[in-house]
Formats: C-alpha cells, structure tokens, sequence
C-alpha cells in the first residue's frame, strides 16, 4: 500500500488509535525514534509505553482537558515534551495529537505525530538551566554539577566529570556527581601530561581523547586501579578552553562498558564546553572583580566595603549569642610626616609592615581592614572591655617595634579608639563613628594612646557638629554682630584710648553664645577667616561711622587669629578693609597671640613684615599666658602688650602676679611698648595699675562690651 510506505518513510512517528486509546498503528519512523517494533505497542495506550522516568506527569490530563474543553468532534493538542524510548532513551518530541470525539458524535480514536526534537531541546535545557544558574549566581562548582546531572538526564548512559585545569597545569575536580567522592579527593592536584588519563592528556594535548577501553589504554596506567572498583570502563574527555583558546578544564563523559561516543554525545558536549567555558571564564573574572573591589591592593587587607559586610554578619552573630565585640580603630601617628618627608615608596613600606604586625596578632574571629590611608579597624569578637583594652596595649606595643624603611630606621606609632559592642552602638556604622571620635580623643589627648569611647564624648562631638552647622549659617546670614568695650587712659578713666571689637552670635534658639565656644570651632571648622573678614569690614564700617556722626573713637582692636596669617593675601586683605571706608592704618590695633608670633612658617612671617611695612600697629593679646616669651618681644614690630586678666586679678593677693607685672611694665616700656591691662574690676586693681604706670585699662570697671548706640551714650 503506497500510503503505508509513505508513511512509513516519514521521519515522523505517527501512530493511530482507537476509541479505547488503544494504539492499532505506528509507522516505520516510530519504531526508529523509540526503537518498538509494532506488535510491541499495538493493542496497549500510548501512554503505558512512552512515559518515563522525568516525563511531565501532568501530561495526560492537560491532553485530556485541552482535547475536551473544544466542542467540535475534532479536538487538537499540542506541546513539547519529553519521552522514552524502549532502552530508556529520553527523547524530547513535538506532539501533535487530532482527536476525533465519539461523545460529540465523532467516530473516535485519534492521530499523533510525534516529532524528534531532542537535539534543540537538549541544547534549549541544558542552556537555560545553567544559564540561569549564573544569573542566580550559583558557586562555580554547584553550577557544573548542575550541567553534568542535566547531562546524565539526557543520556542516562553516561557519568558526566568536570575538572578545572589551573595556571600550574593541575587538575581539580568542579564536579563529579556520579562519581565515588574518593576519586574526586584523588584526582585533585594531579599534573596534567601526555599519559595522564583521559581528562589529564586532553587538558595536556588541548584535544579530546577517546579512551574506549580503560583496561587496556596505556594513558591510563597510572590511573586504572584508582578507578578499578567505579565500574567505569570507557572514558572520552574534551578540552574547555579559555577564549584564546588555552585549557582550562576537561569536560569527560564515562561508560560503564567499553565503548566510542555517539552523534548525541558529540552533540551533548559540543553545547557543555561552551556553557563550562562560560561558566569557569566567569568565575575567574568574578574573583578578580572581587579581589580588586574588596581587598586593598597595597596590604592585601579586606577594604571598607568588605569589612562592613563581614561585620554586619559578625554582630548579627554576637547579638545571637548576647556576646560582647569591640571595634578598635586604629590610626597611625604623624604618617603624613613620613610621606611627605620620605616620600610614598616609604609611606607604602610602613603600611604594609604595620598591616602585617596588625594582622599577626588576630585571632581566627577576629576581622581586620583598612579603611583609608593610614586608618586600620579590627573588630575583635566574643571580647570584654577588658580584653579590648588589653588588645589596644598590644596593638600599640607591636606597632612601635623599629623598622628599617629604605634605610632609615623608624619606630611607628598609632593612636587607637575603642568602641564597645553592644553598649556604645549596634550597628558597624555606629562603632566606626564612636571608635573613630574615641581614636580622636586619643590623639588630642597624647599621642601613642588608646581611648574608650564614651557617651560624654559623643554628646560634645554632637553638639560641636551643630554648632558647626548653625555658624556657618549665622556667618552666610551675617547674623553676627559686634559690642565695643572700652579701653581707657589710667590718667584720666573719663578719656578713651580705643574700643576692642568683640564678637557677638544671638543665636535664635540657644540666645548667647559665648565667643569662648564659637571661636574654637570656627577656627577648626575653617570659618575663622571669613569671620575675621566680616568683623574687620564691620568694625571699619563703625568706626567711620562713629566718626562722620562726630564721636571720637580714637581706634578700634581687632581679634585676629593665627590661621588667617597662613593665607598669603592676608595683609592685603586688612588694607582693603580700611580701604573701603576711608580709614588709616593708625586707625586699628590688629590683636595678635602668641601663637602667631611663635609661628615659623614663612607665609605667617611675610604678613607680618607687610603689616608692619604698611604701618600697622599690632598688640599681643593675652600676654602672661602662653609661651610668655619676653625674648621674642623684640623680634616683631609689636607695638602693644595686652596684659591678660589671670594677672589682673591676681594683683590684689598674690606678690608674683605683682612682682611679674611690675617686671613686665618695665620691658615695655623701656621696648616702647603700650602695656593695656584687661579684665579690670575694682577700683583697688586701677589704682594699683595707676600707681606702677600702667598706660591704658580695660575692664567692667570702666565699660562691659556695648553694642555701638550704648558706646555712643558711654562717651
Ligand atoms: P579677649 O580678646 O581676651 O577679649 C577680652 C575678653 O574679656 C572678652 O570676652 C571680654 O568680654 C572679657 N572682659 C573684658 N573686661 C572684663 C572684666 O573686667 N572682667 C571679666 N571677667 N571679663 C572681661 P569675650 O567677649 O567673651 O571674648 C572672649 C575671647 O573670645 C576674646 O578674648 C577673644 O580671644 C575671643 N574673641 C572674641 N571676639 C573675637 C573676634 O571677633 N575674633 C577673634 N578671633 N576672637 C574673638
Ligand atoms: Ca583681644
Ligand atoms: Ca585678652
């Protein structure tokens, strides 16, 4: 019957039944997909004789459903699905199945065409499932083991092996699922070679070697009676190459008789090699990436990103197990110094050493990173306040041995601040921030130390910071002001030999706050000098105002502070000021400390001259407080003495404070200076100021600071 033949000629399986599903028909391309004769199938359902083990259980209902759910007598299914043929060969088919419905009033039975499309299914799943197992992020090997067990699905005759061939040239095992673990454990670090096995040969000879009988093939002399009892007795292993082509694993397929691969298997590997390949090339890029974006590259230390990782995971455990930890950050002393003075190559050589010494000392718990230049944590788990404090010792005490950098020797030293899991934070955030003002206290403290942090601390770092906030707004709003308090002639209180410019902050909120408090900040925060600008416009301004309403205000003093003198414009700047409103350099008295008269620095040095070159007239503040040098008087053009209230106060009780003063009037006075005495009170430290020939007085006695208009009235 031509019809019979033709259909026996087509690739498709086709097969007919009846109306109890009872198969009465398959062709010739049946039996060739699945490998039944036709008196093996006739008379029993379809389903009986394909499903297999990972067939799609549903399978049955969702034909029964799709084929019942359409009312005409004719009912089509269609999908893709996987079978099984008669030696358990799993074949991945299109079905087509036409229903005719008796109950619709069809004559029943049905035809299906079933398609061979294992090839593009077995690529489609392999594919999609590792691939999504590298999206997911699988570990490299669970990702290999995935695609050998795929492998072995496909076809249950093979044990499928992955090894990784390293820079070395030696073999480690990624996956080997079917396999005795004892081989996976003996193979690892095996060289590769022209006689080592199938996978050690291929890697060598970068080609695929067909070993079809284990017993008797002379590559595998050295491995035979490793594998002797694993019943494996075929074994063909394929390169996996890199993308320029160099091994850099073995992909193996092993039978359990003697035999050659087949088109499926070339097949199989041909879609593995690629996706291992991917996978492995992968991996190493993801270790690289990860090397460079968590660890330091000059000490080899987890950075910043990494410790704070490992360290959320740390306290999470210690809060599981309610113990203590401590977060000591450490921070060496004047590294900065050692950088600029003996350049990078050395600053690299002592950090190196120093993360070395950091490290040596560390328990297996312990975390350790380096945060930025010279800034080192450890996070020291399961450990008392105590212990920690006892480890901060030893941290400093390792640092400090001598070391040989470039040939000098040099003794390193580091400041350290502790911060107390859970009682001084809770989070890795937190104990850096509190470790890191406790590593501050440290330093301000006395170099060389260690220090706990605590809630006092935290409390005036907070307020600090919004002190810092506030002024630097009060300064952009030019919401600060200036009071004016006088300074007087001894003989004659009643007459005015200047006014000091004082600054003064009303703070909306907090009302005053003191100069005492605003002025340190703005110097740290580095708003002094724009402070300083203002007040010296504002006090011009004043002046000149004073002046054209008639009132005789023979000069102003400004508070300078000795950052300004670092800026190199800074002389220009003040001759500007006075510019702006038409004053002379005679006009204002430029307060100065002794700090700026002890600072070295050039800069400092070159204001200085030019102030003097301009004529300016400056007075040291504060004098008898400080360094009280009378040997740099003479040095710099001062032309005034502030003598500091501590004196003043003093006169009255102490015999020093009088026999000093009495010395220090002498000095100016024969260095022609102008000696003012601040702070004076009572009527018995003016008269005894009078008596020994102090020229100018200051003091609530003759005038508090005044804003300008109550200066007004005092004159
Ligand atoms: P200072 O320059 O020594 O200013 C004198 C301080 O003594 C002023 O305090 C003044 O109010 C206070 N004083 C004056 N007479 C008496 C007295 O008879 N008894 C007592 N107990 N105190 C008296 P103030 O205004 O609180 O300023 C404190 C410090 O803040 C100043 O000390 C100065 O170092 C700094 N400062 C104030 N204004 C400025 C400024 O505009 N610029 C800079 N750089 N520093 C300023
Ligand atoms: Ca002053
Ligand atoms: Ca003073």
């Amino acid at each position: 019957m031509p019809l019979r033949r033709a259909l026996d000629a087509s690739d498709n399986a086709i097969v007919l039944t009846d109306s109890d599903k009872r198969v009465v028909y398959v062709n010739g391309g049946f039996t060739r997909l699945f490998g039944y004769e036709p008196d093996e199938v006739l008379g029993k359902l379809l389903s009986d004789v394909l499903l297999g083990p990972y067939a799609n259980p549903d399978l049955l209902t969702n034909i029964r459903a799709d084929v019942l759910t359409q009312g005409q007598t004719q009912g089509q299914f269609h999908t893709d699905t996987l079978l099984y043929g008669k030696t358990g060969q799993p074949r991945w088919v299109s079905l087509v199945i036409n229903a005719s419905k008796e109950d619709a009033g069809g004559p029943g039975g049905s035809i299906s065409i079933l398609t061979d499309i294992t090839l593009t299914k077995m690529h489609e799943v392999l594919q999609t499932r590792v691939l999504e197992g590298m999206v997911n992020e699988l570990p490299l090997p669970e990702l290999m083991t995935l695609a050998c067990r795929e492998v072995e699905r496909i076809a249950p005759e093979v044990t499928a092996t992955i090894l990784a061939v390293d820079a070395q040239g030696l073999l480690h095992p990624l996956a080997a699922p079917s396999l005795p673990a004892t081989i996976s454990r003996a193979l690892d670090g095996q060289p590769i070679g022209p006689k080592a096995g199938s996978c050690g040969t291929a890697a060598f000879r970068n080609a695929p070697v067909v070993v079809t009988d284990i017993a008797s093939d002379p590559l595998w002399d050295g491995y035979r009676d490793l594998f002797a009892d694993s019943g494996m007795r075929a074994c063909w292993s394929s390169p996996i190459r890199d993308h320029r082509g160099q091994p850099i694993g073995t992909f193996a397929f092993y039978f359990r008789e003697p035999r050659a691969p087949d088109a499926l298997h070339q097949r199989l590997v041909e879609v593995c090699l690629h996706l291992c390949a991917l996978a492995i090339e992968r991996d190493s890029t993801h270790q690289r990436i990860h090397q460079l974006a968590f660890f330091d590259v000059l000490t080899g230390l987890p950075n910043r990103a990494l410790f704070r990782s490992s360290a959320e995971r740390a306290l999470a455990d210690l809060q599981k197990k309610g113990r203590p930890g401590a977060l000591l950050f450490v921070d060496l002393d004047r590294f900065k110094q050692v950088n600029d003075t003996q350049g990078h190559a050395a600053g690299d050589v002592l950090l190196s050493e120093v993360a070395k010494r950091l490290t040596q000392g560390l328990r297996a718990r312990d975390l350790i990173a380096r945060l930025s230049g010279d800034e080192f944590v450890l996070l020291l788990s399961e450990c008392t306040t105590e212990q920690a404090v006892q480890s901060a010792h030893r941290v400093l005490h390792d640092i400090a041995q001598p070391l040989d950098i470039l040939g000098q020797t040099h003794v390193p030293h580091a400041s350290i601040g502790i911060a107390m899991f859970p009682n001084d934070g809770d989070t890795i955030d937190t104990l850096l921030r509190h470790a890191d003002q406790a590593m501050h206290q440290a330093k301000s403290d006395h170099r060389h130390s260690m220090q706990l942090f605590s809630a006092e601390m935290n409390r005036r770092v907070q307020e600090r910071a919004s002190l810092e906030r506030a002024l630097q707004q009060a300064l952009a709003e030019r919401s600060l002001t200036l009071h004016y308090q006088p300074q007087v002639l001894s003989s004659s209180p009643g007459t005015l030999h200047g006014v000091e410019a004082l600054a003064r902050w009303n703070h909306p909120q907090w009302g005053m706050v003191p100069p005492s408090q605003f002025i340190p900040v703005a110097e740290d925060a580095g708003l002094i000098h724009e402070l300083t600008l203002w007040l010296l416009d504002e006090a011009c301004r004043q002046l000149a105002a004073w002046r054209s309403a008639g009132h005789d205000v023979p000069c102003v003093a400004v508070n300078l502070s000795g950052r300004s003198f670092h800026r190199p414009e800074f002389a220009q700047e003040i001759s500007d000021a006075l510019e702006r409103h038409g004053l002379r350099t005679s006009d204002v008295l430029l307060e100065i400390t002794e700090s700026v008269m002890m600072d070295a620095r050039p800069v400092t040095l070159q204001n200085i001259k030019a102030l003097h070159h301009k004529d300016f007239k400056l007075s040291l503040d504060d004098f008898g407080t400080g360094y009280s040098s009378l040997s740099y008087l003479h040095r710099l053009p001062i032309s005034e003495l502030k003598l500091d209230m501590a004196f003043v106060q003093d006169l009255t009780t102490s015999a020093t404070a009088r026999a000093l003063t009495v010395s220090v009037l002498s000095i100016a006075h024969s260095l022609g200076m102008v000696v003012v005495a601040e702070g004076v009170e009572t009527t018995g430290q003016q008269q005894w100021l009078q008596a020994h020939g102090c020229p100018v007085m200051q003091g609530y006695l003759f005038g508090k600071p005044l804003p300008p208009d109550e200066i007004e009235a005092w004159l």
